[in-house]
């Protein structure tokens, strides 16, 4: 079957690209390396929808990699936005719409008594590494093969889809030492972890409650609560990375969801409704760390950005806990038609997902991790990836990687997903 073709000026665009950004993107989880063909270039967003410079729209499934659960240009955010605006953009000095935003924050997220503001996941889950090294008085980490929390060279260790999708697990530039300082195991197998912690001295384990960047792989039953107790127990923090989940999952995220709390808890994405937002918070006796009140040094020139912060708030204003049952009851019927599909189309594939994050596998046995994530039938991803930006749906180039749905995904949206899945699964 044939690839996508880009229209001219997308086309015109990546030659242009390729010259003054290395790969022509400036993430590379946007680049089509693994799935072949050449992206198209966007150019706008309206609800559940982009275009492309060509004026060719498309039905987004990937939400910025996570952060539009409102779809594109929600009125209240707009609004907020302007409003903002016209106050200025930065002045690099306490504001009162921090306090406003750190407030709500601290309402919605089981266990979080304070919050710091960064910009992006990566600085939330480096600075929560290092507060929890501070605190322990211990360098090693523990972490789990597929996780990704960010590109910090601690954190670059078996880290999922992005590097996954390279195929480089580890990046050259990461030294050894710091490397060695992280530990890893498999996702959801809890004795592989409780061992690690018997015989090291770890300061934290960092996870994502559910694995969203080698698809969408939720915990086993009693893992994430296994999996506090062992912390405990030992004398380790656990660092719940929630920059995927957080807002997502459930209206306090994947914490409240599964009901088990961490030490610590990162957050991003949803959080900015789009813009440079991410935070990390948790324990207050923790937190009260944090320079200036403590001796844990940590900062940003843009941190608590006006602009952003009045993005965050619009968004998560909006999320209401209605919210959450809508897009649990849309993800349901998605996952119901898509499944029939598969059914259709002689199997081969299944779907996992949780609340309005989900992927499709290409293997017929449920993927707990990474090793069965990397089992899956990516040249058939790659051409199914095909199917889908032809017939309009834009889905992240890489068969690692959660597809989300938002607000904006209405029950007309969701049926032309079904039809479209169907089509690009029938031609193979
Ligand atoms: C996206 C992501 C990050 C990194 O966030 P950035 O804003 O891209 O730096 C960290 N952890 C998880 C779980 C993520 O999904």
């Amino acid at each position: 079957m044939s690839a996508y073709e880009p229209g001219p000026k997308s086309a015109a665009l990546l030659q242009r690209a390729l010259q003054v950004i290395p790969g022509g993107v400036n993430s590379p989880v946007r680049a089509f390396g693994a799935v072949g063909g050449q992206p198209p270039f966007i150019e706008r967003g309206e609800g559940c929808r982009v275009q492309d410079a060509d004026g060719r729209w498309y039905i987004d499934l990937v939400g910025s990699w996570g952060p539009m659960i409102l779809g594109h240009r929600p009125p209240a955010v707009m609004e907020a936005l302007r409003q903002a605006m016209e106050g200025g953009t930065s002045f690099g000095a306490a504001t009162g719409r921090e306090v406003d935003f750190a407030e709500l924050i601290c309402e919605r997220v089981p266990g979080c008594d304070s919050v710091r503001l960064v910009s992006s996941g990566t600085e939330a889950t480096m600075s929560a590494l290092r507060l929890a090294r501070a605190a322990t008085g211990r360098d090693l980490i523990l972490k789990f093969d597929g996780c990704y929390h960010g590109h910090s060279d601690g954190l670059l260790v078996s880290a999922g889809s992005g590097a996954l999708t390279l195929g480089v697990p580890d990046s050259p530039g990461v030294p050894a030492a710091v490397a060695n300082l992280t530990l890893t195991v498999p996702y959801n197998d809890l004795e592989a972890a409780r061992v690690v912690l018997a015989t090291h001295p770890v300061a934290a384990v960092i996870l994502e409650p559910v694995a969203g960047n080698m698809g969408c792989v939720p915990p086993d039953p009693g893992y994430l609560e296994g999996l506090r107790e062992a912390c405990t127990a030992h004398g380790a923090l656990l660092i719940v990375d929630e920059v995927m989940t957080g807002f997502r999952v459930a209206r306090g995220g994947a914490q409240e969801r599964y009901g088990v709390i961490g030490d610590l808890v990162c957050l991003g994405k949803v959080i900015g409704g789009g813009l440079p937002v991410a935070a990390f918070g948790g324990r207050r006796d923790l937190m009260e760390r944090m320079a200036p009140a403590g001796p844990v040094y940590q900062a940003g020139t843009l941190s608590g950005n006006p602009l952003a912060v009045a993005g965050g708030m619009a968004t998560l204003t909006q999320l209401t806990p209605d919210v959450y049952s809508e897009l649990e009851r849309r993800g349901a019927a998605l996952q119901a038609g898509i499944e029939a599909a598969i059914e259709r189309t002689g199997g081969g594939a299944r779907v996992q997902r949780v609340g309005s994050m989900f992927c499709l596998y290409f293997r017929d046995a449920p993927v707990r991790n990474l090793a069965d994530a990397k089992s899956c039938d990516v040249a058939r991803f790659g051409r199914f990836f095909q199917g889908l930006l032809r017939r309009g749906v834009y889905a992240a180039p890489s068969a690692f990687e959660a597809a989300f749905l938002g607000l904006a995904h209405d029950d007309a949206v969701v049926d032309e997903l079904i039809a479209a899945v169907g089509g690009a699964l029938e031609e193979g």
